[in-house]
């Protein structure tokens, strides 16, 4: 059953935010998820708290209110004293912004970012941290641009959602109905790694199990997720270059592979190399499928390095062989990666055998270190010739003859890399990516 806008109980409102929305601010977005509009601003001041003062170090605060039309009924103007639900927002988003920023390299300057409700359907909270966030980093990257700071004091990005319970189904980035009717209400504030900044999560009508619990993370983690694409795609041009991309180790010391990835990945990655990410061990690659070594090897150097990491493993299967060379491709004829070895053998094997169906396989696993591992699978079909043919590329490639009647061997790199299996994988994590990154 559809929810009361139409979506989906794991989609989010489409969230839009609109940069220098007040060229008064030194940065500023109006964010719109769904009906819920907040204009948020952010203001430098040359100076700090008293109790911050002569420590070379800035400040990061906030201010929450709600315009009196922005909810059914007018609410009144806050006075001198704020309601005490505006206290306890603001401070929310104060705790959660300065979570992106390194006090240190900010020097004795305040930033104060207010967030303005325009128009209230339920998710206020975190929409006021997801595009505060946006124009704090338009005012550092004012500061920059200006030579007022050297030094990018952005270390992390920050973006919040909703999710709740709603008539016994977990559901993301609740609506106002949805929110006020809810049984279990949770705001999830998080970074880019996929880490926690804050968590607020109340059973309002009953208690909540910790499956339902479980239900409702996976849900934050994915609207968080879409909304830090949100704020980089908001940023394009301006401030984007101020975020950290997020590494990602390539299990593989081959440059030449590391550029191709990136090449697929697109900017939003910094792809290293697990040598750079501090691993030089031997991994024993002993599964038996593709998937499950490209597993091994991308689990072992995340648990080393601590960061999110991707492996492949590829090699060719051959019909009338039940799959061999297999996970055994590299070493088919006994030492690794003789290529002309594993060939000859190849040949011998498939002597007089009519069926020549063979593919090449590349599974690629991405192990993160706080999710579970998610492998993609890329293949590309063919026929085994009897004979090499072609000059280029590496392993069997010579005896690969793919449809449009060339071998692997036979074409120009950039040929091979639009259709060969590790292409296809590539393509298919370049998606997974998108999604849990
Ligand atoms: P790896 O898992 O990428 O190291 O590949 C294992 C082996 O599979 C290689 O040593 C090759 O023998 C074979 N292989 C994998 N991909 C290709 C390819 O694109 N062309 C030819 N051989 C490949």
């Amino acid at each position: 059953m559809k929810r009361i806008d139409n979506r989906m109980d794991n989609q989010a409102r489409p969230c839009t935010m609109q940069i220098d929305f007040v060229e008064t601010a030194d940065g500023s977005c109006l964010i719109s998820t769904g009906k819920t509009r907040v204009i948020c601003t952010a203001s430098v001041e040359e100076r700090v708290p008293p109790f911050l003062r002569g420590q070379g170090k800035g400040w990061v605060t906030a201010e929450y209110a709600m315009l009196p039309a922005s909810t059914g009924s007018r609410k009144q103007r806050d006075g001198i004293k704020k309601d005490g639900r505006s206290v306890e927002i603001q401070r929310l988003i104060g705790r959660s912004l300065r979570q992106a920023v390194d006090m240190t390299k900010l020097g004795e300057r305040t930033i104060t970012l207010d967030c303005d409700v325009l128009q209230a359907d339920g998710g206020t909270r975190t929409a006021s941290i997801t595009g505060a966030y946006v124009a704090l980093v338009l005012a550092v990257d004012k500061l920059m641009k200006n030579g007022l700071l050297h030094e990018n004091p952005i270390i992390g990005q920050i973006a919040a959602v909703s999710a709740g319970v709603v008539d016994e189904r977990a559901m993301l980035d609740l609506c106002y109905v949805e929110d006020s009717g809810a049984e279990v209400d949770m705001n999830f504030v998080m970074n880019q790694r996929g880490e926690f900044i804050e968590l607020q999560g109340t059973g309002e009508g009953r208690a909540f199990t910790n499956r339902e619990l479980g239900a409702l993370l996976a849900y934050g983690r994915k609207g968080v997720r879409t909304l830090m694409h949100s704020q980089r795609a908001a940023l394009q041009g301006r401030g984007e270059h101020l975020l950290a991309p997020t590494r990602l180790v390539i299990a593989s010391g081959n440059a030449h592979k590391i550029k191709e990835l990136k090449d697929i990945f697109g900017s939003s990655y910094e792809l290293i190399s697990m040598k750079e990410a501090g691993f030089d061990g031997d991994i024993e690659e002993n599964g038996t499928t593709f998937e499950q070594n490209a597993a091994i090897k991308a689990e072992a150097i995340m648990r080393e390095t601590g960061l999110p990491v991707l492996a492949d493993d590829s090699g060719l299967s051959v019909d009338a062989l039940s799959g061999a060379p297999g996970v055994h491709s590299a070493r088919y004829a006994g030492d690794h990666g003789n290529d002309e070895a594993n060939n000859d053998l190849l040949l011998a094997n498939m002597k007089d055998q009519q069926n020549r169906g063979c593919k090449f396989v590349c599974a690629m696993a991405l192990a993160l270190p706080s999710d579970q591992t998610r492998v993609v699978v890329g293949e590309c079909a063919g026929q085994l010739l009897s004979e090499r043919s072609g000059e280029g590329g590496f392993g069997y490639d010579p005896l690969f003859m793919y449809e449009t009647g060339k071998t692997f061997a036979q074409m120009s790199e950039k040929q091979k890399n639009s259709i060969s299996h590790r292409a296809n994988a590539a393509e298919k994590m370049r998606e997974l990516l998108y999604e849990v990154l």
